[in-house]
């Protein structure tokens, strides 16, 4: 699959995915390189000492709030229940997003050797690869990986894991990914979020333990166990070691997939990816709902912790720049109006909430029309453009405050409330 220009650092190439690669890489190439390894020393070592390896890499998640992976397997395997599951989420709800489909398409059996540790490390006998429905590489890329597996014995209920594993399609939307909805689609139902708690480590799929981990994330375990402790942690943050995958949009000459060190800063992403910082506009460093970044804070390190002192988020890792010839509050306007529309709905203070915001961005930077059955037919009643900008940012403020069962509107009124700054700024509102 082709994610454009595909490109690592010279320090991370070969963990996570070979740069500009665009064919799927095979059972017998990925051993050459080691594959598979990994799991060997876990089967010999057990899940003890799989466990150990994990906590001593300081391995977050790759998803959208990197928790540590040592704490979540240690949670699952602690459960109760002899049935446990461990599922590899591959929906990457954000469709601009690219890095997990690269992944899946390209390097399939370094998702699923990662797969196939957790789920020894955790216990667990079956095993779900859950993965976007309107990606055929992604599907292919894995169905291949599982086929070549199984005949080499290394899945299945009488193969040397004794771990069974099914792909399932997911399906596509922005909250699609969401662990919980995750959970709700394999056990048949709408995949939509569930409310918390219970955790899905404690209650999951059918009521049992379960871990949900990213495709990345298991990419990144596989990357530990193959290539060795010393490798991951040479690179990084000192709390936040290894490399990461980064999806890179918008604004710039070479948009694609790039592997960078945890740390890297973003001005240098963005030189490599063909923009010059000083010229843009502003950076959404973590996908579609991430607070915006302005020109003087873009020598951040993307970092959980760097990006969450710059009042930002690492988010999904999707990277969106916007250039010198955007219009900013056109822009976020618009955004604010694809986020309306990711709302699953079944909450009535995100659904409403979401739309009635979308509807003052829109007035607030002059788009006719705005969103559907929201708040732009009241909004002629704002004629000061103050008093708008006010109930934007109580709206806003609003979303942060649970307007839903998920994180999602939180993440938008977050997300929202910085962007809005602009809208003081290019406005006689002050
Ligand atoms: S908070 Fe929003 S996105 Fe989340 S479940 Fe409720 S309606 Fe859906």
């Amino acid at each position: 699959m082709s994610a454009g220009v595909c490109a690592a650092s010279p320090g991370t190439a070969g963990l996570l995915i070979d740069p500009g690669r665009s064919t799927p890489e095979g059972l017998e190439e990925y051993r050459s390189r080691g594959g598979y390894t990994g799991l060997e020393q876990v089967l010999a070592r057990g899940a003890g000492w799989a466990a150990e390896v994990v906590a001593r890499a300081r391995l977050r998640g790759r998803g959208p709030l990197g928790r540590p992976v040592a704490e979540r397997w240690r949670r699952v395997a602690a459960g109760p229940s002899a049935a446990r599951y461990v599922i590899g989420n591959g929906a990457e709800s954000l469709s601009i997003s690219r890095k997990d489909r690269y992944l899946m398409a390209n390097h399939p059996h370094r998702v699923l050797e990662g797969l196939l540790i957790a789920a020894r490390a955790v216990g667990a006998r079956e095993a779900y690869l859950y993965v976007r429905g309107d990606s055929p590489e992604s599907l292919a890329g894995l169905r291949s990986a599982l086929e070549e597996a199984a005949r080499a014995g290394l899945v299945g209920e009488a193969s040397v894991t004794g771990v069974q594993v099914r792909l399932q399609p997911s399906a596509t939307g922005p909250v699609s990914g969401e662990e919980t909805a995750v959970i709700d689609a394999l056990e048949g139902l709408e995949g939509r979020p569930q409310i918390r708690p219970p955790d899905p480590e404690a209650s999951g799929l059918f009521g049992q333990p379960t871990l949900v981990q990213n495709v990345e994330t298991l990419a990144a375990v596989a990357a530990v166990f193959r290539e060795g402790l010393d490798r991951h942690l040479a690179l990084g943050t000192a709390d936040e070691p290894g490399s990461a995958l980064f999806t890179v949009t918008g604004a710039v000459r070479r948009p694609g997939v790039y592997e960078l060190p945890l740390g890297t800063r973003l001005a240098d992403l963005l030189r490599l990816a063909g923009a010059d910082p000083a010229a843009v506009r502003a950076v959404l460093p973590g996908g579609l709902a991430s607070p915006p970044l302005w020109p003087q804070e873009l020598d951040v390190p993307l970092s959980w912790a760097d990006l969450g002192r710059a009042g930002s988020v690492l988010g999904n890792r999707t990277v969106i720049v916007l250039g010198p010839e955007a219009s900013l509050p056109v822009q976020f306007a618009e955004i604010m109006q694809v986020l309306a529309e990711g709302s699953c709905g079944q909450c009535q203070g995100c659904a409403n909430g979401t739309r009635a915001l979308a509807g003052y961005l829109a007035a607030l930077a002059g788009l006719a029309g705005g969103t559907e059955g929201g708040a732009p037919a009241a909004l002629p009643a704002f004629a000061d453009p103050a008093e708008l900008l006010a109930y934007a940012r109580h709206q806003a403020h609003l979303l942060t405050r649970r307007a839903g069962i998920c994180p999602y509107p939180e993440s938008v009124g977050r997300a929202m409330l910085r962007a809005l700054e602009v809208f003081c700024r290019v406005s006689p509102v002050r």
